[in-house]
């Protein structure tokens, strides 16, 4: 998969240069003291919002901009020059059959190399949309890329009216991705997906009243702080509300937050972890957040050895965006942090292709390599990935270069201000029509929804059922024919419906 020979020693490199980043995520809970409780609803406050400045949009208002993906072109082979830290412009995103990348700074560019000559491989697609010229491009940074918070946005090569706007959004929400995944921006153009993922823009502003603070229920179903109890057999444990890089499309944006109420202690802990051990039906105890990563492998230490000492868990599950946008902090100490008793399932958060780099790669090599069950959630993201071809690449590449299961695909939550990410049921069923039979099965995640209010997730799968009656049968194939299917049983067929 990784085609250039200088891949290896620019992995090499990566490590050697210890992403500050990293150090960041490995320092970010040291012993800090836990200065209280989230609230009850276990949000401990995001800071300022910017509910002044919301816009009210009514029910069928079709006046948002969309950004569905614009045409697209093929870029030519980048070769970047060694040590040429500016940022590539156009160079992020060149996924031609023959990716060359030199050795450098640049290298630990997207890498996705398509199989000579396939066909379907999307230069395009993984390239992404792609629209303006060069000419109209913003000036490349002279300094490292860096957004840790709103301020930061100042540094970053953003048209100066899209940085006006894109600041009042950053009021209403944690700014902060690391350098590493800044990088894969291309940021001549708008619509990059990377870009739309961690840039905040004003769209974010936009409150459709019928959104919602607590769009799944978590809270609803939390009988102890920093836990959620809605499926029998496993729970949501909240280590920590800090993530290493805030998601523009995050569902929980209301009770994230990087004040210290949000920080990991084990005393925070307690309470879940007695409701975990008085609770023997419990098998599989889901760490998410925040981000469980971002805790330093003795703190992940901690918190697996006390929750594989409760002797009915079985499975300790991690949902965590860290792999893909700080990939160089899965090293061997994090999984001697997680190897214990307890079967170890790590689910990413992949929305694109081009989030797959060499150093992801590399990533998910160390945990596959580890025995660590691997999935993926994609959400589905107007004008990130709602495209059949983009949802096929990554998809497939998840389990051709990665070897990690693509799991759920996640319809849009009505978070607040998410309306601009937000695509229809109808939408969404039609992707997956064009996924099922034309991609491996190993590729093929399930569209679910999860209802407001706490109600769980519901399968979304488009119907194969054309007709039925009785033992009669009539399904649509994948490639949209029909056939009848009789079923051959003894007994009554069911009455009719
Ligand atoms: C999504 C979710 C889970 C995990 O569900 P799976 O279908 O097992 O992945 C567990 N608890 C809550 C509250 C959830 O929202």
């Amino acid at each position: 998969m990784l085609t250039h020979p200088d891949a290896a020693a620019s992995l090499r490199a990566i490590v050697a240069d210890r992403d500050d980043d990293a150090e960041a995520a490995q320092r970010s809970d040291s012993g800090r003291p836990d200065p209280g409780e989230p609230t009850p609803s276990r949000c401990p406050g995001p800071g300022p919002r910017a509910s002044g400045h919301a816009v009210t949009v009514t029910p069928g208002d079709s006046s948002l901009p969309l950004a569905a993906p614009g045409p697209t072109t093929a870029s030519p082979a980048v070769t970047a020059s060694p040590g040429d830290s500016r940022l590539p412009l156009a160079a992020s995103r060149a996924t031609t059959p023959s990716l060359a990348v030199a050795a450098g700074e640049s290298s630990r560019l997207a890498v996705i190399a398509a199989p000579p000559g396939e066909p379907g491989l999307p230069t395009a697609v993984a390239a992404g949309p792609s629209v303006g010229s060069p000419a109209a491009a913003p000036p490349a940074p002279r300094k490292r890329l860096e957004l840790r918070r709103a301020a930061d946005l100042a540094g970053l090569p953003l048209a100066p009216a899209d940085r006006a706007r894109d600041a009042e959004a950053a009021a209403s929400f944690n700014v902060k991705a690391p350098r590493r995944y800044l990088e894969l921006i291309d940021w001549a153009d708008e619509r990059d997906p990377i870009r739309r993922q961690v840039i905040p823009s004003a769209e974010e502003l936009v409150h459709d009243p019928r959104e919602r603070e607590d769009p799944i229920g978590d809270a609803a179903h939390s009988p102890v702080a920093r836990l959620t109890h809605r499926y029998p057999d496993r729970v949501l444990l909240y280590p920590t509300y800090q993530c290493a890089v805030y998601c523009r499309h995050c569902f929980r944006k209301e009770s994230l937050a990087d004040d210290d109420a949000a920080t990991y202690t084990i005393d925070a802990l307690e309470p879940a972890l007695a409701y975990i051990a008085e609770h023997p039906e419990i098998r599989e105890v889901i760490l998410t957040g925040g981000d469980p990563l971002i805790l330093a492998n003795e703190r992940l230490e901690e918190l697996r050895r006390r929750i594989e000492a409760i002797g009915h868990v079985r499975l300790l599950r991690l949902h965590t965006r860290i792999p893909v946008v700080l990939p160089e902090r899965v090293n061997p100490g994090l999984v001697a942090a997680l190897k214990g008793r307890l079967m170890v399932c790590v689910v990413t958060h992949f929305n694109h292709a081009r989030e797959i780099t060499e150093a992801t790669v590399a990533a998910a090599r160390t945990l596959r390599e580890a025995g660590f069950m691997l999935l993926n959630q994609t959400v589905l993201l107007k004008g990130v990935n709602d495209d059949a071809e983009a949802l096929r690449t990554l998809f497939r590449e998840l389990v051709y270069a990665l070897g990690i299961r693509p799991y759920y695909l996640h319809h849009c939550d009505s978070t607040r201000g998410l309306s601009h990410f937000r695509t229809t049921i109808d939408r969404g069923l039609e992707l997956m029509t064009a996924l099922r039979g034309h991609i491996s099965g190993l590729c093929l995640p399930h569209y679910v929804l999860d209802l407001p209010g706490g109600d769980g997730k519901i399968p979304l799968g488009p119907s194969y059922v054309a007709a039925r009656s009785g033992f009669e049968w009539t399904f649509k194939t994948y490639d949209a024919r029909t056939r009848d299917y009789s079923e051959i049983v003894t007994g009554n067929p069911p009455r009719d419906r």
